[in-house]
Formats: C-alpha cells, sequence, structure tokens
C-alpha cells in the first residue's frame, strides 16, 4: 500500500488543511472521496496531481474549486479552452474546428478574457487552437492566468522547443497533453494527415519528460475502429513505455459532418468497457489513465457543456465545449458574462455527451458545414431534450432534475 501510494501523508495533510470540506454535505464528500481513490495520485514539481482534467489537490486553484463551487450552489464555470489560434500545420480528419472563421483574438482580448472567465469561477483552462504554440504570445498568456488557476496545454508538439517548454513552465504551465492517435506512425501520421506527425510528438515528449517539473500525458483521440478491434490496451501499453504520466482519452466525436454517422459514434457498450479499462489500468498505477466518458459519465460527473465547461475559439466565438460547432455568442461584440448566461439558461448539466446525443439536430441546422450561428442553436436547442443529472450532481443539487 505505502508503495503504491507513496503520498498519502501529504494527500490527507492537504485534505486536512481544508476544513471547510466540512461544509459540504456527506454524501458528497463521500462521493468525491470514492472517486479519489480511483487515481494514483502523482507528485510533480510538488503538485498533488489527480489527473490534469482537475487541479492539483495541494494548489490555489484546488481552494477556489472548493470555496467557489463546492460550497456554493450559484452556477458558476469551472473548466473553459480557449483557442490561442485557428492555424494548425496538421489537418485531421476529426478535427472540431474545420470551418471556423474569422478575426483572431488579438493578446490583450484574450488576456482579459482569461481574467473574465476566472472571475466567472474558472479554475481549470485548457490552451488549444489550431496549434496553441503557434501563438506567439503564448508564454505571455500563461503568465496572465496566475497561481490560482490549472494550466494545460493541448499541442501536437510542432514548433516545440527545449527553450519554450522551459519558458512556459516558468509562466505557470502545470499539465501538457501532446496529440497521439495510435502507436503506429503510419496510422497517427495518416489521420493526422501530416507526414512526421508521430515523430512530432515523441519528440514533444521527450522535451517535456527532460524538464522534469512538468506534467506529461498524451491526448488520443480513439477511432471507432480502435474500439471495435480492442486495441486501446495495446495502445496504452504503448504508453506506458513512453514514461509519461497520463494518457488523456476520448473517443472520435461526432462534431464534422464525416462522423455523423451512427455507425461510428461510440456505443454505451464501448463506454463503459473503458471506464472499466480506466479503473483497472488507475488501480495497476504504471499511468494514470483518464478518459473523458469517465469523469463526464453518468456515474460521476456528466456533461457540462454549456453549464461548467466552455469553450470559446480563436475568433472569440463561445461553444459550449470543443465538440460542439455551435455559437451562443462572440466575445468581441458581447461580455463573456452576457453570454454565459445566455448560454448557462440553455445548458443545465446532464448524464450524457451532448453531441454524441444530438448530432442529428446539429445536422438538421447545419447549413454547409459551418458551425450553427447564434440563432440556429437557439432554434435547435429548442428541439433538445436533457436527460438526468450524473451521480455527482444528483448529490450535489439534492434532487433529480426538474
Ligand atoms: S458535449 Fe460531450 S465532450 Fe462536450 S462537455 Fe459534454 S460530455 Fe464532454
Amino acid at each position: 500500500m505505502a508503495a503504491k501510494y507513496p503520498h498519502q501523508i501529504e494527500i490527507w495533510k492537504s485534505i486536512l488543511s481544508r476544513p471547510q470540506m466540512i461544509l459540504a454535505k456527506p454524501a458528497v464528500n463521500l462521493f468525491l472521496l470514492r472517486y479519489l481513490k480511483k487515481f494514483k495520485i502523482r507528485k510533480v514539481n510538488e503538485q498533488l496531481i489527480i489527473h490534469s482534467h482537475l487541479p492539483p489537490l495541494n494548489s490555489k486553484a484546488y481552494g477556489r474549486f472548493i470555496n467557489q463551487h463546492l460550497l456554493s450552489k450559484a452556477p458558476r464555470l469551472s473548466h473553459a479552452q480557449v483557442g490561442l489560434t485557428n492555424a494548425c500545420p496538421q489537418n485531421c480528419e476529426y478535427c472540431y474546428n474545420k470551418n471556423r472563421t474569422g478575426k483572431t483574438m488579438e493578446t490583450d482580448q484574450i488576456i482579459r478574457l482569461i481574467k473574465n472567465l476566472k472571475e466567472l469561477g474558472v479554475f481549470w483552462l485548457g490552451f488549444t487552437g489550431g496549434e496553441p504554440l503557434l501563438n506567439k504570445d503564448i508564454v505571455k498568456i500563461t503568465e496572465s492566468a496566475g497561481d490560482d488557476c490549472a494550466l494545460k496545454l493541448f499541442t501536437t508538439g510542432c514548433m516545440l522547443t527545449p527553450q519554450l517548454a522551459k519558458d512556459l513552465q516558468r509562466a505557470g504551465l502545470l499539465y501538457v497533453s501532446i496529440s497521439l492517435d495510435h502507436w503506429k506512425e503510419e496510422i497517427h501520421d495518416r489521420v493526422r494527415r501530416y507526414k512526421g506527425a508521430f515523430q512530432t510528438a515523441l519528440t514533444a515528449i521527450d522535451i517535456f519528460k527532460n524538464l522534469g517539473n512538468i506534467h506529461v500525458g498524451v491526448s488520443a483521440v480513439l477511432s471507432k475502429k480502435m474500439l471495435e478491434n480492442q486495441e486501446t490496451e495495446q495502445f496504452l501499453d504503448f504508453l506506458i513505455g513512453l514514461g509519461i504520466h497520463e494518457a488523456w482519452l476520448s473517443e472520435t466525436k461526432p462534431s464534422v459532418d464525416k462522423f455523423w454517422n451512427p455507425d461510428l459514434v461510440i456505443s454505451e457498450e464501448e463506454r463503459v468497457a473503458l471506464v472499466a479499462l480506466q479503473d483497472r489500468y488507475n488501480q495497476e498505477g504504471k499511468i494514470t489513465v483518464n478518459y473523458l466518458g469517465h469523469f463526464e459519465g453518468k456515474e460521476h460527473f456528466g456533461c457540462n457543456a454549456g453549464h461548467k465547461m466552455i469553450y470559446i475559439d480563436a475568433f472569440g466565438e463561445v461553444s459550449p465545449c470543443v465538440f460542439t460547432p455551435m455559437t451562443m455568442g462572440n466575445i468581441k461584440q458581447e461580455s463573456i458574462q452576457e453570454i454565459y448566461k445566455r448560454m448557462t439558461s440553455h445548458f443545465p448539466s446532464e448524464e450524457s455527451c451532448f453531441i454524441n446525443k444530438n448530432y442529428r439536430l446539429l445536422q438538421k441546422y447545419s447549413v454547409d458545414n459551418q458551425p450553427l450561428c447564434l440563432s440556429d442553436s437557439l432554434a435547435m436547442l429548442q428541439e433538445v431534450q436533457f436527460g438526468p443529472y450524473a451521480k455527482f450532481f444528483r448529490l450535489y443539487y439534492g434532487k433529480e432534475k426538474g
């Protein structure tokens, strides 16, 4: 036990150092403890890390999670992703940013946006794109987020140098996720439609690992074929061999027309199998497996698109999450506060993935495969039927929905 969970004492110290937790409902605390127990806590740069979708247990960001979310019933954002550019040398067939266009946000707009997002409750911030490293001000933007927000970078690894990695870590970057979809070079390069994508990813992993004080993960989009052929274990074993901290997994989402096909959407049986696989790997503890459908599954926190999660693309368009090509407003025309108010009035938390469930409606309203404009998004939402809360929110709100 001691070898498997080497930071037990520090974990308990950090839990006990937050006596306000006692004010949360016992059922909610019990749920969180049971959830925590599913992971091996890793210590990186003095930070006690559960996984990269949550702030470290001993961080200021975790304190904000407790005070502003756990102990407050006001609807607030917790997670945001911001597109730092739409440019990317790769061209993935499933890319959720396809066909997004406009004038990109300036650096000062991004910095103001981050400040406003934190005021709305955000304690976890993901930098995405396009390829976010193509934004020449990424270090300055990272620095602006302060030390009370867990910062994560999603990158292909293109443009990374050892110096840039060092600068990002110094600026406050906590987690990195390098895109890698397969253990076979030719398959990864084919999916990304970019020769050399696989080698670029491996080089970036080495650069971040050599820093030694940053949490390094891979983010992988699992194809339907990989799920059907039950190849995920083989892939995870390959990732263990890379010596990284975490495998962040999601399945291909029906965000773009090519994937609006029920045969390509993950089944509930496949999701449940991945949830079980995650729990097994995490008990073994060689790598943290962090499958989106585990965190966002009905057994845990459910889908919080537009409720606690938000995505602002490089052009300032605001979507409920990265996988939902619809806009609820643009931060160049309205404040993020106003847009979030509109969004949250339409998006209650629910147990199932919004896009997996509603892509047919998206297809119905889609014009030329562009993301839905605001009026079409609102019209589509009139037809959406939201389901019950996931387990955490049933306990947290103390009731079923309705
Ligand atoms: S729509 Fe799906 S991918 Fe987006 S936040 Fe909800 S569960 Fe996650």
